[in-house]
């Protein structure tokens, strides 16, 4: 095809091949690429519209210094000279580095080793936290590695499929249409677990309406039913498991009552759970985004391992991503609490192996401040210098209108960025980043798939690659020799070998066998690559990452929201995701058609609430939250229950009250993963 280039979508973490055509008048034309593993030519409407965001609206294509164009070397100089001086005077963790999964794994290496190994601070942490850092904290403590056992292929072989807290239909499109296929094909039974009544249900044979939270309280009810009907995998217990006995105790000493599910339909879904051998259970924010989610996390995974059905073909526990690379970020240790390659920060083989390959200065021996944290600190003046690269946290945080304040009030901040957005107004320098279609590097997709994402348009204005600034700060703060990489292909056969010495400590990722690969013409590659294993599932015969190769099921006791609702915020309020609009909306809000399918910010209600409330469809209220509020029209429905209120997590805005949710979320985390609960905050609502 005569000028096509082959990328990825740069939205989901389905991670779409995209084939991508320059019109000759500085636009693009796309279509889904046939040969991609991950969509076999499909795309949905996000990524269909593509072509259509590629405008220079908004788009930021000068460094800015206070607010005015400046130069490069200016803003460098400054943006190097005001970390050193910070660090100085302060110390390394005075400084904080809030990342994102649009990343690409290039630039997400070059930040993560200037941080971790120069500055020497592991105050480096990503939008990935709100995302699904709870799936990564719930599978080191299983598996003893960040691993996702599967491949999309099991969704397509399994005979029962659970989707657990995910609107799979909006949010992780080709994924769920690959799936109605199967269904169509085999008779996929599909379980749909949610509080809400989404999209997804379309497709559910069965769709169980839990209360809010409750999500451990009916895994811990499978794990019983389980044990009770003889369909545990003995023998895979006793070679592969270790923690049965105490998992299975704290289970039977929970009650599925807690879930608040007709007695009848938890039944049908026991049964079928139970009788059915290859059953893949997905899930997503619903289960992450909470301040229990590891525990929910564990829950699941607890019901894989004692059947033995993980790491066989339509078999296992599913964690399926929201960003194009949030995979790509917990590969190459972009959180606050891990090294390069799934090696542990706190592991002091790991940490000499890592500063050894860097030949580093400094590599620290605890994690960093966790996202919520990191604000925290912002706002208490303990970092004083900032670096936000691609994430918008004035929005997207909870409890955005103080995060906004901590930034508005930090010494220095700098933000790399693609356009303006509500978090670049608050900084000091602003710096003009490459997007999607102008840079190169690669992301990996929710099932381990690595693709490359290919520049077909050249950069606009001055727009430089992320790599290649972070780069030039660390040449002037004195490291330039380090970071010396021509190329973004330079930056990944180095990552690449140091994934090898990960491999020889025994760790999952190791893509080694990708150090000599042809980088221009990589094709999408399932990791791992070396010469011990490619691509593939893990687990099918044991072998977990742990030391003595055991995993753990986890004692798991259920804890609903702690937030109560009471007479003065009587409603639960859920966010989430609409199919048409991505983020903060700077990129979707650019195709006129995305923008048709849902025009403002909404709050689901049920009539009976509305009718009590005296609110009219299509009206305006106010939601209010001990945090903040918002302005959001009224959406009269019973896809969500009484008592329970949905908005969408997208809109921003200057000025309060508006359609930014999350100033209304309260930053609530789970103790073990920091993962902001973003699904169970409690408001009052009154017409406006
Ligand atoms: Fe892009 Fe996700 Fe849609 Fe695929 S499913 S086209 S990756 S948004």
């Amino acid at each position: 095809m005569t000028g096509a280039i082959r990328t990825t979508c740069p939205y989901c973490g389905v991670g779409c091949g995209v084939l991508a055509t320059p019109d000759g008048k500085g636009g693009l034309s796309v279509r889904g690429d046939p040969d991609h593993p991950a969509n076999f030519g499909r795309l949905c409407s996000k990524g269909t519209a593509l072509g259509e965001t590629l405008g220079l609206d908004g788009r930021i294509l000068t460094p800015l210094v206070g607010g005015a164009s400046a130069t490069w070397d200016h803003a460098l100089d400054l943006v190097a000279q005001r970390f050193s001086d910070t660090i100085r005077d302060h110390g390394p963790d005075s400084v904080g580095f809030y990342l994102s999964g649009q990343m690409l794994t290039e630039d997400y290496y070059a930040a993560n080793k200037l941080i971790k190994g120069y500055i020497g601070t592991a105050n480096v942490d990503t939008n990935s936290r709100l995302c699904m850092a709870s799936s990564v904290a719930g599978h080191k403590r299983a598996f003893g590695s960040d691993t996702v056992p599967g491949t999309y292929e099991d969704l397509e072989q399994a005979d029962l499929v659970v989707l657990v807290g995910s609107n799979l239909a909006w949010c992780h499109p080709v994924l769920y249409q690959r799936l109605v296929a199967a269904k169509q094909a085999r008779g996929t039974k599909v379980v749909v677990v949610d509080p809400r009544r989404t999209a997804t249900c379309d497709i559910a044979d069965l769709h169980l309406r839990l209360a809010p939270g409750s999500d451990a309280a009916l895994f811990n009810a499978v794990l019983v039913a389980l044990a009770d009907r003889g369909a545990l995998d003995r023998d895979y217990i006793a070679g592969h498991v270790s923690g049965f006995d105490d998992a299975l105790s704290a289970a039977r000493s929970s009650s599925s009552a807690m879930t608040g599910l007709d007695r009848a339909e938890l039944a049908t879904f026991l049964d079928w759970f139970t009788t059915t051998e290859r059953v893949v259970t997905v899930y997503s924010q619903g289960i992450n985004q909470s301040e229990s989610g590891t525990d929910k996390v564990n829950a699941i995974l607890n019901c894989h391992l004692a059947t033995g059905r993980i790491g066989h073909p339509g078999m296992g526990p599913f964690s399926v991503t929201g960003q194009p690379n949030a995979m790509g970020g917990r590969e190459v240790g972009g959180l606050a609490n891990m090294l390069a390659c799934h090696l542990d920060i706190e592991n002091a083989a790991h940490r000499a192996a890592v500063q050894g390959f860097w030949a580093s200065p400094t590599i620290p021996a605890k994690p960093g401040l966790k996202a919520v944290e990191m604000f925290d600190a912002v706002a208490q003046g303990r970092i004083r210098a900032l670096w936000i690269i691609h994430t918008n946290p004035a929005v997207s945080m909870p409890d955005a209108d103080a995060v906004a304040r901590a930034i508005k009030g930090c010494d220095f901040v700098v933000v790399s960025d693609v356009t303006g957005t509500d978090t670049t107004r608050l900084a000091d320098v602003v710096l003009p980043a490459t997007a999607w279609a102008e840079k190169s590097g690669t992301v990996t997709n929710s099932d381990r798939t690595i693709s490359r994402q290919r520049a077909v348009l050249p950069a606009p204005g001055q727009a430089r690659d992320d790599w290649r600034m972070i780069a030039d700060v660390a040449a002037r703060m004195g490291w330039g020799g380090a970071f010396g990489w021509d190329s973004a292909g330079a930056v990944f056969r180095e990552y690449a070998q140091l994934s090898g010495i990960a491999g020889d400590l025994g760790r999952d990722f190791d893509i080694s066998g990708l150090a000599q690969a042809d980088y221009d013409t990589l094709p999408p590659t399932r990791w791992p690559v070396n010469a011990r294993q490619q691509g593939g599932r893990f687990f099918g015969a044991g072998g977990f990452f742990t030391p003595d190769a055991r995993a753990r099921l986890l004692p798991i006791t259920p804890r609903l929201p702690a937030a109560k609702t009471g007479a003065r915020y009587p409603f639960r309020l859920n966010t989430g995701r609409i199919r048409d609009q991505w983020h903060t909306m700077t990129r979707t809000a650019l195709a006129p058609r995305l923008n048709q399918h849902i025009a403002e910010p909404f709050l689901e209600i049920h009539p009976d609430d509305a009718r009590e409330l005296g609110l009219e469809a299509a009206t305006l209220a106010r939601v209010s939250s001990p945090q903040g509020q918002a302005v959001l029209r009224v959406a009269i429905t019973d896809k969500v229950q009484r008592g329970q209120v949905f908005a969408p997590m997208h809109w921003t805005g200057d000025t309060a009250p508006t359609g930014r949710v999350d100033a209304l979320v309260a930053p609530v985390t789970d103790p073990v993963s920091g993962q902001p609960e973003s699904k169970a905050s409690v408001v009052a609502i009154a017409p406006l």
